[in-house]
């Protein structure tokens, strides 16, 4: 693949990195980061971030969902596009990245692209979506699942903590309930999607690699799994006793068990003991299982072993399991053409920088695999030269570096070592 684009350099990076923090500075939360849907904070950062785009040389909309959206022509009008972009919400006490660089990321390289003069044989799209974590209305996906026209009725009675319905949270946002089909896209209108994100486990960054190639999105089931016995006094003899949190804690080992044998991802986060004193044998517990895979079948059979189990534990201890889905979704294999495409932009940031000299002659020559190629020397180098910097970027709580903290006052600093606590 020839450069027609030069690549990113330090200082886009550094732009890019600068409008994180200052978007990390539109939060709910005094203390730490909470961007939530059609909030007072989700009109901000649209604002700002529509500023950037036009700075860009993009053309600006907020579209009927309130998703932040932004076009560059190709070379001539009308063409489908390739749309680039993110979510701009958070969950609570989030990190400045998650969502918020493929964003800024996308608006960069739009910028380079209308820059060079060069338009692209397709159209370039941006969208920065309002909802992705679903942390206020408890369904995920709200902005994406507008623009795939895949909108649901049933929705608009969703109600936030405050008690505030989706359809008034629209309304109070500025936006039309009824006009929000208005926001879906046609598949002919576009060529493709590409999210640059940050690495959501720590594989990358232990192989000291900074850039990888996402094959497929997991397919996941979300569960809401009861089990009921009875409360007691703390008095009530063994024989006697129906623990509802001693079967859910051999019912969460027990999944975690098969999940590790099988392959899956498995996750208990959330748990709620009734009625919750100390001096009272739990009657009932409520936790939610978060079961993914990369392969939808291999996650069904592994939920099949997992209800098998959980059923048996309870009916050992005399306790009733009741298990409720609530989301389900299929896995997605990312498109081999872009995967293919991306892997080569990462060998060409390498080849970039072996010429300019700066790598090492063991770097370039190595074929980077999926789905993590060996880390662009561009980004190694400047780690060598940056290294104070970074280490107090990435460890607010370090003791050995606290004193190399940057000066208080910035909302998102404070709000990461409060999440890291
Ligand atoms: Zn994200």
């Amino acid at each position: 693949m020839t450069t027609a684009v030069p690549s990113v350099s330090d200082a886009d990076a550094a732009v890019i990195l600068a409008r994180c923090d200052a978007l990390a500075r539109h939060s709910s939360l005094t203390e730490g980061i909470e961007r939530t849907y059609l909030s007072a904070e989700h009109a901000a950062v649209n604002y700002r971030v529509a500023g950037w785009m036009t700075a860009a040389g993009l053309t600006t909309w907020q579209d009927a969902a309130g998703n932040q959206c932004a076009r560059l022509s190709g070379r001539t009008r009308g063409l489908p596009a390739l749309l680039l972009g993110s979510h701009l919400d958070t969950v609570r006490a989030a990190g400045r990245y998650d969502g918020i660089l493929g964003v800024l990321v996308a608006i960069t390289v739009a910028g380079r692209i209308a820059a060079s003069g060069r338009p692209l044989p397709f159209a370039l799209e941006i969208a920065a979506f309002g909802d992705e974590e679903g942390t206020r209305f408890g369904t995920t996906l709200l902005g994406s699942r507008a623009v795939a026209g895949t909108w649901l009725e049933s929705w608009w009675d969703l109600r936030d903590e405050g008690g505030v319905s989706l359809r008034e949270a629209f309304l109070a946002f500025g936006l039309d309930p009824a006009k929000v089909g208005d926001a879906a896209r046609a598949p002919q209108e576009l060529v493709g999607y590409l999210e640059a994100h940050i690495e959501q486990g720590p594989v990358l960054e232990e192989e000291n690699r900074a850039l990888g190639v996402v094959t497929g999105i997991a397919g996941a089931r979300r569960f809401l799994l009861t089990v009921t016995g009875a409360a007691g006094h703390s008095g009530t003899p063994w024989s006697r006793r129906r623990d509802a949190l001693a079967g859910a804690a051999e019912c969460i080992t027990t999944i975690e068990r098969i999940a590790r044998t099988e392959g899956l991802t498995a996750t208990v986060g959330h748990l709620k003991v009734f009625p919750d004193a100390v001096n009272v044998i739990p009657g009932k517990v409520e936790f939610s299982l978060d079961l993914r895979a990369p392969d939808d079948a291999d996650r069904d059979r592994g939920w099949t072993l997992i209800e098998a189990a959980l059923t048996d534990i309870c009916a050992t201890r005399v306790l009733h399991l009741d298990s409720n889905q609530v989301h389900e979704a299929a896995a997605v294999a990312c498109a081999p053409r872009l995967r293919a495409a991306i892997a080569a932009g990462i060998r060409s940031t390498e080849a970039v920088a072996a010429r300019q000299g700066e790598v090492g002659s063991d770097s370039g020559a190595e074929e980077p695999t999926e789905p993590a190629p060996r880390e662009p020397a561009l980004d190694r180098r400047s780690r060598r030269d940056g290294d104070r910097r970074d280490h107090r970027r990435r460890h607010a709580l370090c003791t050995l570096c606290r004193r190399d903290q940057p000066p208080p006052g910035r909302v998102g600093d404070r709000g990461r070592r409060r999440s890291r606590r």
